[in-house]
């Protein structure tokens, strides 16, 4: 007998059809001899809903609060889902994070798992029952739920995987797998059958929001193999582990993030130490910053500009306007018109010539690239935002034959 985990996202629970659609899958499993535990997400857009309910009502509520409010949407989805096996005629029982034993700290909206105790899940188990874990949420050493960010019901399955020994994670969503770029947007894209954890962490950190980034990170911390496949149509997915088969792929993927901000500083002093302090007051401020460039400016002056998330433009902001010598100084910030492109594969590394054939490709869509950053295994740039999916397709297709 096995033990799997299957994650079911907020698309794969939208509606009542569709949570009749997952209940047969687990049940299926099940009925195979497995022991299965399945984590979902709130339904469709409930969680994006819950936050324009706080926003009417407070444009600044406390964090806390709001890990209350959201963590509701899983709540409904587990019963539901749990009703759904019921009437299919299995055992079931839905617990909440909390009775999962889902230990985090104290980071509210984007909080850490410190432990899955997973005691109550392995009791329901062993009374046969089909386990309904709500993802996304925790508890703190207050007693107090948390919310694990955006997109954590992934990083919970993962976490119980890990916790369970189980022997399979299958995460269903809405597409049958990873692809070469965003398949809703991408015509071309490409189905990968396998991806390293060290891409897929790169793609999921960059946009390609399919799997969320902290899974990934735990996926591999844990040696968690996970299976990325569709709730709506029945074909083998995509597997993400340590090691693949090695294939003649220059690049794994393509992708998006327009949750990013261009700041620039302008015009400060244009001798050593700047950058040492404006990095590291906004490093002090947990600011995680991206692309750097550094220019020279006029009388002995230079100007520094880098990226962050759009999220962090405040944190940022008040960072800058610590610092002393940054008094009466220009700061520019664009969190609305950049977006972020990248082009993600360890083949690259012993490849000369990837930077250049994405710029080509950038060049005839006749695209302009505003700041550019390279690491062994990515190439990133930043363009204007209205430009983001032309170019995402541009550099696409400029390595599709490179691609399957
Ligand atoms: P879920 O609700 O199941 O967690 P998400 O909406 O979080 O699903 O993630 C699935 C979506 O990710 C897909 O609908 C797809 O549009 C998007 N996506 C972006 N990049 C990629 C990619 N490279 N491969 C697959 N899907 C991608
Ligand atoms: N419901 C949460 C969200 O929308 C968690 C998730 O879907 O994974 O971000
Ligand atoms: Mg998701």
């Amino acid at each position: 007998m096995s033990l799997i985990v299957q994650k079911f996202g907020g698309s794969s629970v939208a509606n009542a059809e569709r949570v009749m659609n997952v209940a047969r899958i687990v049940t299926e499993t099940s009925k195979a001899g497995n022991d299965v535990v399945v984590v979902v997400s709130a339904q469709g857009d409930t969680t994006d809903d819950l936050i324009e309910k706080a926003a009417e009502i407070n444009k600044k509520p406390s964090k806390r609060e709001m890990d209350m409010l959201l963590s509701a949407g899983e709540q409904i989805s587990i019963a539901l889902l749990a009703m759904a096996v019921e009437k299919l005629g299995f055992p079931v029982c839905s617990l909440l994070g909390w009775q999962a034993g889902f230990q985090t700290n104290s980071g509210h909206g984007s909080a850490r798992i410190k432990k899955v105790t997973g005691e109550r899940i392995r009791q329901e188990l062993a009374k046969k029952n089909i386990v309904i874990v709500a993802g996304f949420q925790g508890i703190n050493k207050y007693d107090d739920i948390t919310t694990l960010g955006r997109g954590g019901s992934d990083t919970s399955a993962v976490a119980i995987a890990a916790a369970l020994h189980a022997d399979r994670c299958q995460i269903f969503t809405d597409v049958e797998g990873v692809y070469t770029a965003d398949p809703r947007k991408v015509k071309s894209a490409v189905k990968l059958s396998e991806i390293t954890y060290d891409e897929m962490l790169e793609l999921a950190t960059l946009g390609a929001q399919v799997l969320n980034n902290r899974s990934v990170e735990m996926a591999k911390k844990y040696g968690v193999v996970l299976e990325v496949l569709s709730s709506m149509v029945r074909s083998p997915g995509t597997i993400v582990k340590e090691k693949t088969k090695m294939e003649k792929m220059l690049i794994r993927g393509v992708t998006k993030d327009t949750n990013c901000a261009r700041i620039s500083v302008i015009g400060v002093p244009n001798v050593p130490g700047i950058a040492y302090k404006i990095f590291g007051r906004l490093a002090a401020k947990n600011v995680n910053v991206d692309i750097i460039l550094q220019s020279v400016g006029r009388n002995d002056t230079k100007d520094i500009t880098f990226t962050t998330s759009a999220d962090q433009v405040d944190q940022t902001v008040e960072a800058l306007n610590e610092i002393d010598f940054l008094e009466g100084i220009k700061i520019e910030v664009d969190d609305k018109n950049v977006a972020k492109i990248s082009a993600v594969g360890a083949g690259m590394e012993t490849h000369p010539g990837v930077a250049a054939k994405m710029f080509e490709a950038l060049f005839e869509a006749d695209i302009n690239i505003q700041m550019i950053s390279t690491s062994e295994i990515k190439i990133s740039v930043l363009i204007d935002k209205a430009d983001a999916d032309k170019a995402v397709e541009a550099v696409h297709n400029a390595f599709i034959p490179e691609i399957g």
